[in-house]
């Protein structure tokens, strides 16, 4: 009979898991509280994004983040209160945000997005994988030169260390090269190695995929407790009842330092909340996938829709859609878009994305205990890390070669 692995969670991560999982012969369970894919998963921007290389953690952003919270339209929004934990993951962060920290970290992430775009182009392949991949790179455009001249330090920086280059734009290529973008705009950046897909389609698609390869799924099934014997899980309790297995995977997202007192271990995740609003098309729709740095808003076309995506938040699991907070997504874009946004919106969503305060995913074995396995604190690009995070888990779990070495995203580093 094959080993059992129960994930709990059903988000992308956890999807990805049990991908990979299957591929090698495991007998899946995937529970999740709610419904699989409908956490952060749902309908984050799509990107995904190897351009994506460094870090939050930038010189200057603690600065940045000091400043926002006395703007009231800043995508930046930390709600004061007393929390041990809020504050020691702001310190942790704050310590990290140095020209050295940043480029450790870069040089940390690089192998996991270029893996995980790698898996991707496999992925997409499969006929049963029906995410709207799209991938025509992303473009990065900016209004002011001020902003234009400071983005090009930042690509000649990666560059330079990463070798991700983007291809400059001046202001008359960026209306040729996109028509829906007003005139009079500085300039932009264009990273072709990036791509974008439609994430709740490739949850809804991925999970009736992995169901026909026998995979079971138990939605509104909550876990709330860990069995153990000796050093090893046996069990976990759940809203369902009890569910043995072999080995377990953590997959939980934000809510991921839940959990950290019965793993015994740190984990030191916080919700970043932030929004998006999906729409009609306009007239003239962007062909491309666009970000606004200055306004710190991403656009994304697709097939019959158009989403608006942005903003961090330290707000706790505050669930409560601000109007004001979603006013910011439509006046992010109107600067720069001929036709920005459009009065018929599909859906008004909030996501929780798992945040760290370096800023790097943890993925790998809980310490201590021989059958537990982390996989969370994908912050802001958990989609594009998915598929190498299921890999790395698989490969891990099976005792296989990794396809990238998996040290510097242990829990350990806490
Ligand atoms: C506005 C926005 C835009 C974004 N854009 C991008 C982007 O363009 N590209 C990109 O790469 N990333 C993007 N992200 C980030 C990305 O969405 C997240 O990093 C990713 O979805 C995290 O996936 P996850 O599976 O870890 O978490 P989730 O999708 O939140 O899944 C975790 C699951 O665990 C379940 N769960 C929690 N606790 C329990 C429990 N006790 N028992 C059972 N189940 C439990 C939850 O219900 C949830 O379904 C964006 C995020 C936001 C908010």
């Amino acid at each position: 009979m094959s080993e059992s692995v129960v994930i709990v969670g059903g988000g992308v991560i956890g999807l990805s898991c049990a991908h990979y999982l299957r591929d090698m012969g495991y007998a899946v369970t995937v529970i999740d509280r709610n419904t699989i894919g409908g956490g952060c998963s749902h309908a984050n921007c799509g990107y995904i994004a190897p351009s994506h290389v460094l870090p939050l953690t930038e010189p200057g952003m603690v600065g940045m983040a000091i400043r926002s919270m006395f703007k009231r339209d800043s995508p930046f929004k930390v709600k004061p209160r007393l929390s041990l934990s809020l504050m020691r993951f702001m310190l942790g962060f704050a310590r990290r945000c140095n020209h050295r920290d940043m480029l450790a970290g870069g040089r940390a992430l690089q192998p996991l997005l270029e893996a995980s775009m790698a898996s991707y182009k496999e992925l997409v392949q499969y006929p049963q994988i029906q995410c709207e991949w799209n991938p025509n790179g992303m473009l990065y455009v900016f209004g002011s030169n001020r902003a234009l001249d400071h983005f090009g330090q930042i690509d000649a920086l990666i560059t330079r260390e990463f070798g991700t280059a983007a291809a400059p734009i001046d202001a008359s290529g960026l209306t040729q090269m996109e028509p829906a973008l007003r005139d009079g705009l500085a300039g932009g950046y264009f990273y072709d190695c990036d791509a974008t897909l439609r994430a709740d389609r490739l949850n809804s698609s991925w999970r009736a995929w992995l169901e026909e390869r026998g995979v079971t799924f138990i939605e509104r099934c909550q876990m709330s407790e860990l069995i153990r014997e000796g050093d090893r899980l046996r069990a976990i309790h759940t809203s369902s009842g009890e569910l043995a297995a072999d080995q377990f995977v953590f997959a939980i997202g934000a809510r991921s330092a839940d959990i950290a007192a019965q793993l015994r271990c740190r984990i030191p995740v916080q919700p970043g909340k932030g929004y998006s609003i999906t729409m009609d098309r306009p007239d003239p729709c962007p062909t491309h996938s666009m970000l606004f740095p200055e306004s710190r808003v991403g656009v994304t076309p697709y097939q019959g829709a158009y989403r608006l995506g942005s903003m961090m938040e330290f707000v706790g699991f505050d669930e409560s859609i601000a109007p004001h907070r979603i006013s910011l997504l439509r006046l992010g874009v109107e600067p720069y878009l001929k036709a920005p946004h459009m009065p018929h919106e599909h859906e008004q969503w909030f996501g929780f994305r798992p945040m760290t305060p370096d800023t790097l995913p943890i993925i790998g074995p809980v310490p201590r205990c021989p059958n537990g396995y982390l996989a969370t604190g994908h912050n802001m690009i958990g989609l594009t890390l998915a598929p190498v995070t299921g890999r790395l888990i698989a490969e891990m779990i099976s005792g296989s070669q990794t396809v990238v070495d998996p040290t510097p995203y242990s829990v350990d580093r806490f």
